[in-house]
C-alpha cells in the first residue's frame, strides 16, 4: 500500500527557497510543538487531504514550466511517503527542499534534497531572516549556508 500523509492546499512561494519558485506543501501532523508555533492547527495530522503520488504528480503537471522547486514544510515523520514524493519531483527535473524543525534528518531523506532548512522555531532568536537565528538553510549539494540570502531580501524589502 502507498505510504501517505496529509497536506494543505499547496502554494506557490517566491522567498522560502532563495532564487527558486517553489510549490510548497504543508504536511500536517508536526509533533515538535515549538513554543509560539505560527500554525498550531497543523499539529493535527487529520487536517488537510491525503497526498497520493498521483495527486502530487498532477500538481507538478499543473505548475509545469512555472515552478523550479518543490518545498515540503514537514513530513519527515513519514519518511517513506516523503521520499516517494521527492523522487517524483526529481524525475520532473525539479529541485527539492525540506523545512524541518529538527536539528538534522535521516541521510536517507537528505539524499533526495537540494536544500534543507533545519532548526526549531525559537521566538527570541527569530527565523531565517534574523542574523541571530538557530535555523539554517543549506544547499545540500555544496554544503553552503544560504541564510545570508534572507538578510539581503529583508534589507531590499525595507529600502
Ligand atoms: S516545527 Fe514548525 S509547525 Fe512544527 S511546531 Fe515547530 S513551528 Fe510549529
Amino acid at each position: 500500500m502507498q505510504p501517505l500523509f496529509n497536506t494543505l492546499e499547496p502554494q506557490v512561494l517566491f522567498q522560502e527557497v532563495p532564487d527558486e519558485v517553489s510549490l510548497g506543501f504543508t504536511i500536517t501532523g508536526c509533533k515538535l510543538r515549538c513554543e509560539g508555533c505560527h500554525s498550531e492547527e497543523i499539529w493535527d495530522g487529520n487536517l488537510g487531504v491525503s497526498l497520493t503520488n498521483e495527486a502530487f504528480a498532477a500538481y507538478l503537471k499543473k505548475y509545469e514550466g512555472f515552478i523550479t522547486c518543490v518545498l515540503f514544510f514537514g513530513g519527515e515523520w513519514h519518511a517513506e511517503a516523503l521520499i516517494e514524493k521527492l523522487c517524483i519531483a526529481r524525475q520532473s527535473q525539479l529541485k527539492t527542499c525540506l523545512y524541518t524543525g529538527l536539528p538534522r534528518i535521516s541521510p536517507k531523506i537528505q539524499e533526495y534534497l537540494s536544500f534543507l532548512k533545519t532548526g526549531k522555531w525559537i521566538f527570541s532568536l527569530g527565523g531565517l531572516d534574523s542574523p541571530s537565528t538557530n535555523q539554517k538553510l543549506i544547499n545540500v549539494n555544496t554544503g553552503e549556508l544560504l541564510n545570508h540570502k534572507f538578510w539581503e531580501n529583508t534589507r531590499a524589502n525595507t529600502r
